[in-house]
């Protein structure tokens, strides 16, 4: 296979989820053949480096000491050296650090080259049967309760599918959340260990859903992706209608006349929708 790497050049490199087989051909051949790779943590990523026999040297760039490496390494790619960035897991800077070293490097000119590969959101996506011609990446929830569930109640109203991160400490307070926000009946799908030994992908209501997790702590180690089916539009009249209006009048009106409007729009009751206008107002604030 022909050596394309180019110089003075910060490759993002995507590796596996993991299932290290999953790694592409091009990753490979990239991350073999750089002067130097940015690795989230350098132990971590060592197993697959092993695995693929590449000797390249590495240097740790994480959350804490991103602001200080990524000008250096910047100046060593101005200087000539061809650098690639990985994180422990999937795409970089997707929940993941990089985004200041990318967007520093872009400002300074220097040619930033993508190799696509897993994440684990995609992934999960691409096989829960949910709508996919349009989504929102929510990412991590917020970790305090408070805020999680304002959060949450903003997004009770989102038609696009939404595509959430988890971490096993924090799923059920977040199932629990969710349930409250978006109702027991909305449809989900739960994704964990992806590409891996346990790998589980489940659909079934969010009330369905935590009570099955809730009664297999098996479901509760590795890590998940959650998948939540956007808001019913519903015809008009309909309570998932009403919240659309209500949403679009609030923000261009008071609480106290959105929910008037919209329910002589929709002809859900006006105390229903104030209550519900309130929310919506308060965890925008
Ligand atoms: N950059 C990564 C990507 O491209 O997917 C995401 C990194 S983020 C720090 C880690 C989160 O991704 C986990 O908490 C989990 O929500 C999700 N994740 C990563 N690997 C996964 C897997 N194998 N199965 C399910 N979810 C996974």
């Amino acid at each position: 296979m022909e050596n394309s790497i180019e110089k003075s050049v910060l490759y993002v490199v995507a590796t596996p989820i993991g299932n290290l087989k999953d790694v592409t051909y091009r990753a490979v051949e990239v991350l073999s053949h750089v002067d130097h790779i940015a690795a989230e943590d350098t132990r971590h990523s060592a197993r697959l480096l092993k695995q693929y026999q590449i000797h390249t040297p590495c240097t740790a760039l994480h959350e804490h000491n991103e602001r200080q490496v990524a000008h250096s390494i910047i100046e060593k790619i101005h200087q000539g050296e061809t650098w690639a960035l990985i994180s422990d897991a999937g795409t970089p800077v997707v929940s993941d650090p990089g985004y200041f070293l990318i967007k520093e490097a872009r400002i300074q000119g220097v040619k930033i080259v993508p190799l696509p590969g897993p994440n684990a959101a995609i992934a999960a996506l691409s096989a829960s049967g949910m709508p996919s011609d349009r989504f929102v990446f929510e990412g991590f929830l917020p970790a305090k309760s408070t805020a999680r569930q304002k959060h949450l109640q903003a997004l009770a109203v989102e038609s696009r599918t939404m595509l959430f991160y988890e971490s096993p400490h924090r799923v059920l307070a977040s199932l629990q959340d969710m349930l409250t926000a978006f109702g027991g009946e909305r449809p989900m799908v739960f994704a964990r260990e992806l590409t891996k030994t346990y790998e589980t992908i489940r659909q079934d209501s969010i009330a369905q859903i935590l009570k099955w997790v809730e009664s297999d702590t098996q479901q509760l180690k590795g890590e998940m992706v959650l998948i939540v089916a956007g808001a019913d539009k519903g015809p008009a009249g309909s309570l998932g209608h009403a919240d659309e209006v209500l949403s679009l009048l609030l923000a261009e009106l008071p609480v106290k006349q959105a929910a008037h409007l919209a329910s002589q729009i929709t002809g859900v009751k006006k105390n229903e929708l104030y209550q519900k206008a309130l929310a919506m107002k308060s965890s925008k604030s």
